[in-house]
């Protein structure tokens, strides 16, 4: 296990520096453009495939760094850009962990660059496993995968819904129920690759905030995918599902072990937009003027940015903390992970509320960015595990009773 250390190395340094010029040079100029326009920005995603921003190497960097910070430093960054072109370059890398976790080698071998694609053949990937009445409850999945032993093939038909990049994906990995009796330990995940038919994008959502990310609903008719798609194989499925008849513990559910590696870069996501809005409120109440003096030079208003920045240094200690003990498999005793992206997305939507008081009625209209960071901020309170189901596992966690 290595040391914590709250000191950056040269590495990280010049990685947080790098994102963080793609974040202030290419996002921040587009933001509200896209945020307008409701549609994946592609001439972005081409642009961080170029500069190697987008693509499986990038994801690879980020989770092979030892102390785990370097994944939460790039999003934070990402975020502080803006949080819906981000989500727009890490739908892809979502449903890559959806692969990561479950995968043989072979698999990711073939799977995973297909995710990314390549500057100039840009793909993305969708990670599909809410359903409509299968939300925070992901055990109650209703999507049915039926093997057809003849072709040695899948037959999946099913509803998923809110999934980022869906249907506008090349590769969908989605989670079905295989054996419905068994709940979550009857489920596996399955990789739709591109051209496959029956599959296809419902309803497409309006969105309150990230909206440079396409969410939709994916509907899945009889969609056949070839055996070798079930992510791990057939004979580690049977043999997790006849554990799971016997009624002894089996792996941790695929979708539940792909959100708990996530938490924490949920929570670095929400730091980004925390930051940014930060940063916008402090210059704005040192500038502008009432009464004959800054606005600042109140009480009201400069503790209100003590609170702030109070806030996201504590959230920040925890995503560090939280991504650090994931990357040294330092056992999560107190849902750490949970824990920080709870404390993280709260302190956004928090810190970007107060933001736009201290911007007044500027803070309101859609000239200045803060009214759209607390639209964006208010996303990572709900996706990857709503705060009540992250305060769950904490509870569950600290208490070792199964509290409801
Ligand atoms: C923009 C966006 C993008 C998304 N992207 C994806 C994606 O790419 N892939 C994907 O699979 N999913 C995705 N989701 C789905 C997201 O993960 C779910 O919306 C989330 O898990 C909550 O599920 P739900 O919306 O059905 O709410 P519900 O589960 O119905 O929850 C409703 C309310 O009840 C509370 N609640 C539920 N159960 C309990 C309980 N036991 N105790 C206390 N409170 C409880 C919840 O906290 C919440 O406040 C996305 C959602 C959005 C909005």
């Amino acid at each position: 296990m290595g040391d914590f250390s709250l000191q950056l190395n040269e590495d990280q340094i010049t990685l947080r520096d790098w994102v963080h010029g793609f974040a202030e040079g290419v996002m921040r100029p587009v933001a509200a453009e896209w945020d307008e326009r409701e549609e994946t920005p592609w001439p972005v995603i081409e642009e961080a495939a170029k500069l190697g921003i987008y693509g499986l190497d990038f994801m690879a960097n980020l989770v092979s760094d030892p102390t785990g910070l370097s994944g939460v430093i790039a999003l934070e960054e990402l975020a502080w850009g803006d949080a819906g072109i981000t989500l727009a370059l890490m739908g892809s890398s979502l449903a890559a962990a959806g692969i990561m976790a479950n995968a043989t080698p072979e698999q990711m071998g073939e799977w995973l660059p297909q995710c990314y694609g390549s500057p100039g053949d840009i793909k993305l990937a969708a990670f599909a496993v809410s359903e409509p009445d299968a939300g925070s409850d992901v055990s109650s999945l209703r999507t049915r995968a039926v093997y057809d032993e003849a072709r040695d093939e899948w037959v999946l038909n099913g509803v998923k819904t809110w999934i980022t990049n869906g249907g506008i994906a090349n590769l969908h990995v989605v989670v079905a129920s295989v054996d419905p009796a068994l709940a979550g330990r009857g489920q596996a995940s399955f990789v739709v690759p591109e051209g496959t038919p029956g599959i296809r994008m419902g309803q497409k959502f309006k969105k309150m905030g990230i909206r440079a990310s396409h969410t939709a609903e994916v509907v899945l008719e009889e969609c056949r995918v070839p055996g070798r798609c079930l992510l791990g194989g057939k004979e580690r499925l049977d043999e997790r599902l006849a554990r799971a008849r016997e009624g002894k513990s089996s792996s941790s559910q695929a979708a539940m072990a792909t959100f708990e590696a996530t938490r924490p870069a949920v929570g670095a996501q929400a730091l980004g937009v925390a930051r940014a809005a930060y940063e916008y409120a402090l210059e704005y109440a040192k500038e502008r003027r009432q009464f004959g003096r800054a606005i600042i030079e109140n009480q009201a208003i400069a503790f209100k940015l003590v609170d702030m920045k109070a806030r996201y240094d504590a959230a920040r200690l925890l995503v560090w903390r939280a991504a650090w003990m994931g990357a040294t498999h330092t056992p999560f005793t107190s849902g750490e992970g949970s824990m920080s992206k709870m404390f993280a997305s709260e302190a956004a939507v928090k810190i970007t509320e107060e933001a736009i008081q201290i911007l007044g009625g500027y803070g309101y209209v859609r000239d200045y960015p803060v009214e759209r960071w607390h639209r964006d901020s208010k996303i990572f309170t709900i996706f990857e595990g709503t705060s009540e189901i992250q305060r769950l596992v904490v509870a569950r966690s600290i208490s070792g009773l199964r509290i409801q």
